[in-house]
């Protein structure tokens, strides 16, 4: 009599539908283009992931480190994957299989050592923090298990003639605990449900308050939110969750889950230094990041803060007069104007390379972190002047830049 013939045994990578907010970052970091999504689900296709765990770190919520051994031939389609509400359970394997599973297991184990080195070729940032952060919680609450807020502040922080309406919204939580650190974010369930008739999914928003509160010693926490009304093409929509936001009146209550975020996180050694860019919201961790700075000064032996922003408008930057009160030795501000009337257009990176011999400096520091936030297409010209800066002193970018990234010393959050 014939041996049953070999069943091969997949350790097949899999994305929790139930803790996944939808943020896109592991679409973007996969190599090989394995992760896609439709409006329910983010999914790796079997077929194609090589396990090469290059989209673990950068997860946010780590709803991406799922595995399930499957006899190869019934790994879950891409179509299986877009429907379901929850990972399916661990199956049993027939008995050959089993063998061969753990020699799966192991292999894939055994790959997930050295993975951050293909993640180091796809994504600019480091999948680490800095040596100093505090220990972040994440996933303390899911979509099962949110957490409600009240609304405690809601209050347009943009010029009221201009067309960007950016909301500065103050959450509460009472007596529930809500640890948070600067540089996380927070994902809102807004009520209703989608076209499909599915509870709408989680939006997620940077904290734009401190660890201890927007106001120090409360319970409480800030987010800087606009307004969705057009598209990324500029036609009409309305969006989902950021409207429900923006239209939110003192003592609603929201769903929350969260806290996410594990490697956007300030330093907290002595004479850490700050460089911080953005554009629009991604101010929000800058200001989380500045006010925990300002709440130190006179305890704490607090570092350089260099803060380049931009916005169309001077009336078009959230917090344009709080920020101008801050004293200048406390914060270096670089504001870039592309639509100031009478004004030449400038951007983020080209302030970056006015101020190149500052920026040198403090690069050339290891006590220097950088903060990225902001619109998807900053990052390109953000890198590239950073790399502009660097070279014009005669200093190898490439070395530089890789050093950053293994000492979780530079950091983006687009969207
Ligand atoms: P949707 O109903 O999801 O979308 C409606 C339409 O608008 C769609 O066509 C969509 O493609 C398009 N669209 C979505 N977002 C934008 C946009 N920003 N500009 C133009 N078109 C858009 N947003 C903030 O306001 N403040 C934050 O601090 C913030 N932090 C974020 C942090 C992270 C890590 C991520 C991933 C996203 C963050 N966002 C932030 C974006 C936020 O999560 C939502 O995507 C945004 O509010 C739009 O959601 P919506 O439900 O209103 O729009």
């Amino acid at each position: 009599m014939n041996a049953p013939l070999p069943v091969e045994v997949l350790k097949q990578h899999l994305i929790d539908p139930e803790i996944c907010i939808r943020c896109n970052t592991c679409e973007e970091t996969c190599p090989v283009d394995a992760i896609t999504h439709d409006s329910n689900n983010y999914v790796v296709d079997p077929e194609i992931c090589n396990g090469c765990m290059a989209c673990v770190p950068p997860c946010p919520t780590g709803s991406i480190d799922n595995w399930r051994l499957v006899v190869r031939a019934e790994a879950y389609s891409v179509q299986d994957q877009f429907g379901w509400e929850e990972l399916p359970q661990e199956k049993s394997l027939p008995v050959d299989a089993a063998v061969a599973g753990d020699a799966a297991q192991q292999a894939a184990g055994a790959q997930a050592e050295p993975a951050a080195a293909p993640a180091m070729l796809v994504t600019p940032g480091a999948a680490v923090p800095p040596w100093s952060a505090a220990h972040p919680y994440v996933n303390l609450y899911t979509h099962k298990t949110p957490i409600t807020a009240t609304v405690v502040g809601n209050y347009r922080v943009t010029g009221a003639d201009t067309e960007s309406d950016i909301h500065h919204i103050v959450l509460d939580f009472g007596e529930q605990p809500f640890p948070v650190l600067e540089g996380q974010s927070i994902g809102i369930l807004p009520p209703g449900v989608d076209a499909m008739g599915r509870p709408h999914h989680a939006r997620q928003y940077s904290l734009a308050s401190p660890r201890d509160g927007e106001r120090a010693g409360y319970n409480n926490l800030s987010l800087t939110v606009k307004r969705v009304t057009q598209d990324h093409g500029g036609e009409a929509a309305h969006g989902v969750c950021s409207n429900y936001l923006c239209d939110l009146a003192k003592n609603d209550t929201v769903q929350v889950i969260g806290p996410f975020g594990h490697t956007f996180l300030m330093p907290n050694h002595p004479k850490a230094n700050l460089i911080m860019i953005c554009t629009g919201t991604g101010s929000a961790p800058m200001r989380a990041m500045t006010e925990r700075s300002r709440r130190l000064i006179g305890t704490a032996d607090i570092g350089k803060l260099m803060l380049f922003f931009g916005a169309r408008t001077e009336r078009e930057l959230p917090y344009f007069g709080p920020l101008m009160k801050l004293p200048r030795d406390f914060i270096d501000i670089n504001l870039a104007l592309s639509r100031e009337p009478g004004q030449p257009k400038r951007y983020v990176q080209d302030l970056l390379l006015e101020r190149a011999a500052q920026v040198r400096g403090l690069l050339a520091d290891r006590n220097t972190c950088i903060y990225v936030c902001g619109l998807k297409g900053m990052e390109v010209g953000v890198l590239d002047a950073l790399r502009e800066v660097v070279v014009q002193s005669g200093e190898d970018w490439s070395i530089l830049h890789e050093a950053l990234r293994r000492e979780g010393r530079l950091h983006f959050e687009t969207y």
